[in-house]
């Protein structure tokens, strides 16, 4: 869990949607989409390039980023980053059937799995040392959970 949420704040922050966004509308369009004032304005862009945002993905090199710094945020959170290690080997056993729809179309769009397995697997290494607190147990994910709303 703490990996996926790593991995998607990770493309927030490396602002990958709006390089998307760029990518599919040219700049200008897609600066007043995000930033502009005139609300008519960019409701028709929006309305005119919807379906096709809907379908761009972000590139992989936008993947392997997000997972990079993904696995950054987790150490920084108190997250033992083995956990996305593991993340993607529960994916490559799920082989993809039924994720697609659930983590932004995973396996089409992002790198092999077994290079992000290798990929992760070196970034952790780089970052050795690792703080010898890092949470890795559920405890905190129940912890979050019993203080949201019932
Ligand atoms: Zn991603």
């Amino acid at each position: 869990m703490a990996a996926v949420v790593a991995h998607e704040v990770s493309h927030v922050v490396a602002r990958h949607g709006v390089k998307r966004l760029q990518a599919v509308l040219g700049v200008s369009a897609a600066y007043e989409l995000v930033f502009g004032d005139d609300k008519n304005k960019y409701r028709d862009i929006a309305v005119g390039v919807g379906m096709k945002l809907l379908f761009a993905r972000y590139s992989r090199d936008n993947e392997r980023e997000a997972d990079n710094y993904g696995i950054y945020y987790m150490v920084k959170a108190g997250y033992n980053p083995q956990g996305a290690v593991t993340m993607f080997h529960r994916l490559a056993e799920l082989g993809g059937v039924g994720y697609n729809n659930v983590f932004e179309g995973l396996l089409a769009s992002h790198p092999e799995t077994q290079e992000r397995i290798r990929n992760a697997e070196s970034e952790i290494n780089q970052m050795k040392p690792l703080p010898n607190n890092l949470v890795d147990s559920r405890q905190r994910y129940q912890r979050m959970l019993e203080r949201l709303p019932k």
